[in-house]
């Protein structure tokens, strides 16, 4: 082995660690836990480390960070907030069309500070309807409009202070008698900019703002509450008119193609081909299809954990590639099929090849730790697409439930029995539709409340940047430039230093991480 001088050193030091090349060239699979990346030298602080990274060949993102298009992961909350911290969100699949289109459209829309779907209540609701919603949701401040629905006339607006000293016999009281009506509101017209709205509710003093069109129908509210913790998104994912990016997964079926139509019509900016398999004609296909009805519209193929793989969608023309088979969290597919590959190997395999191509792959799957983010990005992944570990986050999609005093929420495998008994769009992706026998590819199970995204994906960009800094790569692109000369070294890990690297020989311990 050759030794080489250390800059500014005194002397030679002896070549250490293996190559990414050298890990991988025997054909042994290796998953994340196999190994460990070699640290380097810093010189610069872990703030500083510069995430952005492709999602695919036109899109580029400022934090590596994706959402898995999964019924129990992904619909409107989770691709906001994750959009909103620099990331972006997959709509999964596993409902119909038009609720996956209205959920893309949910996103597009968005704007920061405004509701647009509030919770609205019509004149004749009583003001136990108020009280139920404030249990429901956690806010009283209601706007009533002629039918109780958006978009429909704005007749006045319930708040706390009109029901907070009423009896329990005054429930059944009509909203008509309590709210503050209409010609009393001050509201602002559809179009009116944040610091606008800022300005009126500061003059009005009141704690909602409601947002009518040139019919007087309610369009939207502000609250006060929202403007006063206004937070700042530097990093927001965002298309040239200034909308959030939003993801969403199709089939590769003859129906897909309706689905397709509307969640392009919702503003889609990518689609990802959901299959567990993705080297087949029926995939071949669908990328020929959109790319010449939408040639403008970003196409994720995939999974694949092969080269082989890789090269058919690649022709076929993807921008983008969804690795990984068999290694999330609530997979069975290894076990099943028997096709599959250890995450690391599929990773370092497929993005050493795609390369060359200028595509980007996605490390889909078996993501644990924000250690494990970074080992994929040091593999050749440019961003992570993460199911379990953003399941059961306030933004996750279902109700929190209580088992033995925990606080949890469902996660399931799409290829679950249980998920594919809901639709049919996830029956597809996991085998055809005339399948007599269904063979489950996935399990269903519940994960402990984490809390808000909002908080969670911070302390996982900060993991990223301080694994960055540990190792010398002060952005991503230097990290897999490193990676591809061979200046990055990693070591792999045996059973007993796995043990190690984890914590041990205590008798207790309480593990929080941010
Ligand atoms: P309220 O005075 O009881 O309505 O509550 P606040 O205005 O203090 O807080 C309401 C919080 O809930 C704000 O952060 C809102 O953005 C949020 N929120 C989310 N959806 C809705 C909704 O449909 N209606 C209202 N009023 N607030 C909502
Ligand atoms: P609260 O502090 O959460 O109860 O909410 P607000 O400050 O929004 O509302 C206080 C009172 O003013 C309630 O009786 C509301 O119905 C009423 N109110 C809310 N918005 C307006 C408005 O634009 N004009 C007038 N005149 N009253 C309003
Ligand atoms: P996790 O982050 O939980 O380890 O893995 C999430 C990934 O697992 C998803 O993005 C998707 O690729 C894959 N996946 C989701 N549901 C199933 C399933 O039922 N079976 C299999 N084999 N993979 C699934």
């Amino acid at each position: 082995m050759a030794d080489y001088l250390i800059s500014g050193g005194t002397g030679y030091v002896p070549e250490d660690g293996l190559t990414a090349q050298q890990l991988f060239a025997n054909a042994d699979g290796l998953t994340y836990n196999d190994f460990l990346i070699l640290p380097g030298f810093i010189d610069f602080i872990a703030d500083e480390v510069d995430l952005t990274s492709a999602l695919t060949r036109k899109i580029t993102l400022k934090t590596p960070l994706i959402s898995s298009p999964m019924d129990t992961v992904t619909e409107a909350d989770m691709a906001i907030a994750m959009a909103l911290m620099g990331g972006i969100g997959f709509i999964h699949h596993n409902c119909t069309p038009e609720f996956q289109a209205n959920e893309v459209r949910k996103v597009k829309k968005f704007e920061q500070g405004f509701i647009t779907d509030p919770v609205v209540l019509s004149p004749s609701h009583t003001v136990g309807d108020v009280l139920e919603a404030k249990i429901r949701h956690g806010f009283s401040g209601i706007p009533i409009t002629a039918t109780g629905t958006m978009g429909s006339k704005l007749v006045g607006i319930v708040t706390s202070r009109d029901i907070d000293f009423l009896a329990e016999k005054d429930h059944t009281t009509l909203l008509s008698e309590v709210m503050t009506p209409r010609i009393e509101l001050v509201v602002a017209p559809a179009g009116v900019t944040l610091k606008e709205a800022n300005e009126i509710l500061q003059r009005s003093k009141k704690g909602k703002l409601p947002i009518v069109n040139d019919h007087d129908e309610l369009v939207a509210i502000i609250a006060r509450t929202d403007l006063k913790k206004n937070r700042d998104y530097p990093l927001a994912s965002k298309d040239s008119h200034k909308q959030l990016l939003c993801g969403a997964a199709v089939g590769t079926r003859e129906d897909d193609k309706y689905r397709l139509d509307l969640l392009t019509q919702a503003g889609a900016d990518v689609i990802v081909l959901d299959s567990s398999q993705g080297n087949s004609v029926y995939q071949i296909a669908m990328v020929h299809y959109i790319k010449q009805k939408y040639p403008h519209l970003q196409v994720i193929g995939g999974n694949v954990v092969t080269a082989a793989q890789a090269k058919n969608l690649i022709d076929a023309g993807v921008d983008g590639l969804r690795v990984g088979m068999g290694c999330g969290s609530i997979c069975i597919t290894q076990e099943v099929m028997a096709c599959g590959r250890p995450q690391g190997t599929a990773v370092y395999k497929v993005a050493e090849y795609a390369r060359r191509f200028g595509v980007p792959v996605i490390a889909d799957g078996g993501i644990q730790t924000v250690g494990h983010v970074v080992k994929a990005l040091a593999l050749g992944a440019s961003t992570v697409m993460m199911g379990s570990l953003l399941a059961a986050t306030t933004e996750a999609p279902g109700e929190y439930f209580f088992s033995d005093g925990v606080r949890l929420k469902k996660y399931r495998g799409m290829g679950s029995l249980d998920a594919m008994e809901k639709s049919s769009s996830s029956q597809k992706r996991y085998f055809s539709e005339g399948d007599k026998v269904k063979i489950a590819q996935g399990v269903s199970g519940s994960i402990q409340d984490k809390g808000s995204i909002q908080k969670f994906v911070p302390y996982l960009i900060a993991g990223i940047q301080h694994g960055c800094q540990d190792i010398g790569a002060q952005s991503l692109s230097v990290l897999r430039s490193m990676m591809y000369s061979g200046e990055l070294k990693f070591e792999k890990r045996t059973m007993s230093a796995q043990i190690e690297g984890g914590v041990h020989g205590l008798h207790s311990y309480e593990k929080r991480l941010y």
